[in-house]
Order: C-alpha cells, then sequence, then structure tokens
C-alpha cells in the first residue's frame, strides 16, 4: 500500500460489471480510495466485487448516468482526481433492440460527466472506455488509432459520439480525458450474455447435468480477445500518465468463435469435433457422442463486425504495456472457474 495514494479519490461508475470490478481491486490494491457507482433502485449485482473480495472495501454510490442533476451532484460531492465510467449498455445484439437507451447511456451519460466536469471546473483525470466496435467493416483488418471508423450498429455509433465528444472537451475545454479504444476482453467474470462466458458456463454444465446442447450464432465470427484484467492495467496506466491521449488496447490477435468453442470444449475434457455446414453445423464429443453445440439463425446478428485486430503499439512504445495472458491461458482459466462454480455450487455471476 502506498501511503501517498490513500488520498487519491477514484470514481468507477459501473463498478459492478467486469472492468469495474477488477479495476477497483486494482487500484484498492495500490492503494487508492475507491468509490464506486451503482444504478439507482433495485438491489445493486456486488457478486463481481465479492468474488474478488472488495466488496466492503469500495464505498458505493448510487448513480443514474443519463440524469444530469444526479450526475452532477454525485462529481461534485466526490470530486474525484480519478473517474473512470464503465456504465454502459456493453451488448451490441441489444442496442438493435434498443437503440435509445443504448444511445442515452452510452452517449448522454459520458456528456454529462464531461458537462459536469466542465462546469465544476473540475482537475480530475477521465478516462472513457471506447469499443473496436467503432471502427465496423474495414479493408484492411488490422486498425490503429488512425484508422477512421466506420460504426454500424447503435452501440458502435454511441460509443463513436462518445469517442468524439471526449476529443472535444479535451481539445476546447482542456478537460483532462483521455479514451481506451478496447477490443473485446474476456475473463472469469464476463457476463453469460457474450459469446465466451456463454461457451464457457454451458460446457461446464454440460458436463455436469444432462442439459441440451449449446445453441450459437455465426461459429466464424472472429475477434481479437484479449484479457480483463491486462486491459484493466492498460487503463490504469493511461490516467497514471500525465498526457491525455487515445490508446487501442488490443492483443492483435484474432480467433473464430469455433477456435474458441473447440479449445474451451477441449479444457472442459470433451474431445470435440465439427460436422456439417453452414445452419447444419454441429459439434460433437467423440468419445461419448453428445452434441455440445449447434447452430441457431435467430442468433446471428442483422450486421455483425467480423475481421478486426487492434495494433497496440501506440500504447507499447509510449507506455510499455503488453498483454500478458495468453488466448490459451485465458481460455483455460474462464472453463476452470465455471467448471469450479459449477462443481462446488457457488454461483457467482
Ligand atoms: P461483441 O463483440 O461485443 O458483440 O461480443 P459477443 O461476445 O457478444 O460476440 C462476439 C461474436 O460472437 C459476434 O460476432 C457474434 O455474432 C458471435 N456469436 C456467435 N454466436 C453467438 C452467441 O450465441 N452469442 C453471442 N453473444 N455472440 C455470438
Amino acid at each position: 500500500m502506498n501511503p501517498e495514494k490513500s488520498t487519491v479519490r477514484v470514481l468507477i461508475t459501473g463498478v459492478t460489471g467486469q472492468d469495474g470490478a477488477y479495476l477497483a481491486k486494482a487500484l484498492l490494491d495500490d492503494g487508492y480510495k475507491v468509490f464506486g457507482t451503482v444504478r439507482r433502485g433495485g438491489s445493486p449485482k456486488t457478486d463481481r466485487l465479492k468474488s474478488l473480495g472488495i466488496l466492503e472495501r469500495v464505498i458505493l454510490v448510487p448513480l443514474e448516468i443519463t440524469e444530469f442533476p444526479n450526475v452532477i451532484q454525485v462529481l461534485s460531492d466526490i470530486r474525484p482526481d480519478y473517474i473512470y465510467n464503465f456504465s454502459a449498455q456493453s451488448f451490441v445484439m441489444d442496442s438493435f433492440t434498443h437503440p435509445i437507451t443504448t444511445t442515452q447511456v452510452n452517449y448522454i451519460g459520458v456528456l454529462n460527466l464531461l458537462e459536469s466536469m466542465k462546469i465544476l471546473n473540475l482537475d480530475s483525470r477521465f478516462l472513457q472506455p471506447s469499443s473496436s466496435e467503432m471502427y465496423g467493416s474495414q479493408e484492411k483488418s488490422y486498425v490503429s488509432e488512425e484508422t477512421r471508423f466506420n460504426p454500424f450498429s447503435p452501440y458502435a455509433v454511441a460509443k463513436h459520439s462518445a469517442h468524439c465528444a471526449v476529443q472535444i472537451y479535451r481539445t476546447k475545454y482542456h478537460v483532462k480525458a483521455a479514451s481506451a479504444i478496447l477490443f473485446n476482453h474476456e475473463s472469469e467474470l464476463r457476463g453469460r450474455e457474450f459469446v465466451t462466458r456463454k461457451i464457457t458456463y454451458h460446457l461446464a454444465r454440460l458436463n455436469n447435468d444432462n442439459i441440451k446442447p449449446l445453441k450459437l450464432g455465426n461459429l466464424s465470427a472472429s475477434r481479437d480477445w484479449g484479457y480483463a484484467v491486462d486491459f484493466v492495467k492498460a487503463m490504469k496506466l493511461i490516467l497514471e500518465d500525465h498526457s491525455m491521449d487515445e490508446y487501442i488496447i488490443a492483443t492483435g490477435e484474432m480467433h473464430s468463435v469455433r477456435q474458441f468453442l473447440e479449445l474451451a470444449a477441449t479444457y472442459a475434457g470433451f474431445s470435440p469435433k465439427f460436422e456439417g455446414i453452414g445452419l447444419a453445423e454441429k459439434c460433437y464429443d467423440q468419445v461419448s457422442g453428445k452434441v455440445i453445440c449447434e447452430i441457431s439463425e435467430d442468433l446471428f446478428r442483422p450486421l455483425d463486425t467480423v475481421y478486426l485486430r487492434g495494433n497496440f503499439s501506440k500504447i507499447q512504445n509510449n507506455l510499455g504495456w503488453e498483454p500478458t495472458t495468453s488466448f490459451n491461458s485465458m481460455v483455460e482459466r474462464m472453463v476452470m472457474s465455471d467448471m469450479d462454480q459449477i462443481e462446488n455450487k457457488v454461483y457467482f455471476y
């Protein structure tokens, strides 16, 4: 614990999500004082904080990010030195059915924070997690901070607007705002609506219970998947540095959903084999003959970002960050964690 850091106040919006929880843990371990916002009303989902053993150490603050008066009041009360904004509607698929809510949270919410910082004349440093989804479809699959954005989901449009707002407030109003362009990042704490955790959780249950095969959409969709704990370290470095800038956080490697499934099934003790093509494709266990996965047309997206990997050399050169957890090791950790939870009947998140 660093005594100097105990006077530094950090506000993490959306502290109960995957990134918020890991970041809170990293900051608390370093000695920072951490405030974390949870949505007003209902009981907050604190399982991730609990599983990391930090629930009692984070000061929870109710906040509705879409309400400007609430946002300015919370910032004025806490006067944080650092603000990490993880409040988001983070699921791309849902943004097609809820485009307005997505825009209110992912764009207006960010404006509320930036505008409050400007009006209160706060000297805080602000980090906005932008998204690789902003790139959309590209001619070249390897993208950098210089690549033009081409968002094509309501989620990506809202994230892109927020990204531009950060640039405007930084350059026009001298608000200390930086952004991290995050490629997909997964972990044991990932929500089960995301394909990676959906796979590992289902495989762990398949192993124990007599449940139906996993249903997936486009197995050929590929992602540059990193490990969330590595990514959180990068975000911490960005705000600890003085130059408020924009950085891609990625691994530069790409894997398909099919590869993820095959590897995860192997770690879960199956001997996976794929058979058939298109909607008739199946993955089954060669030993027991059990069907592991089938395809469902309903899970295909109206528009999907397919092949994108991120060039992280800017953050590597400027801040010395690089991913340290391999794809295989991340998949193994996720499978083992879910098998452990199912076996011990301790369902955290
Ligand atoms: P995203 O990149 O933030 O949208 O993360 P997801 O984990 O939700 O999706 C990653 C990719 O997996 C996308 O290209 C999806 O089309 C693909 N995918 C295939 N089957 C599924 C599925 O059953 N659920 C989800 N969430 N994604 C799927």
